[in-house]
């Protein structure tokens, strides 16, 4: 299963994006994020900041948005988190955080993203 890579491109939160998210009450994960797309999609990148926010971005442009998750699910029930229309393959295709964070990734599933910090 999980033998395709994640893209993991590291993007910053900006200042401006980080007031935003302030001001729709967002907890936010930390300003430091990174693609959770299958490496090698195409232009546009995408990392979860926050529950149902994502920060997309490709040359020249960022959008910070609220987006709704594929949700698409796997055989064991486990539902892909990236974003609706996403490119390449669904999350739960992917391998992993070397770190072993895929008891977080679970626990996200729930609608609580704590233990990344
Ligand atoms: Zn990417
Ligand atoms: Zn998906």
């Amino acid at each position: 299963m999980a033998d395709r890579a994640l893209c993991l491109e590291p993007v910053e939160l900006s200042g401006r994006e980080r007031s935003v998210l302030r001001s729709v009450a967002a907890r936010g994960s930390g300003s430091s994020l990174s693609c959770e797309l299958e490496a090698g999609h195409g232009h546009e990148h995408a990392a979860s900041v926050e529950d149902g926010w994502w920060l997309r971005w490709w040359p020249g442009r960022r959008v910070l948005e609220s987006r709704a998750a594929c949700a698409i699910a796997a055989d064991g029930g486990e539902r892909c988190r990236v974003p609706a229309g996403h490119e390449g393959g669904h999350s739960f295709d992917l391998a992993v955080f070397p770190d072993g964070d895929a008891a977080d990734q679970v626990v996200a599933d729930a609608g609580w993203r704590g233990g990344r910090r």
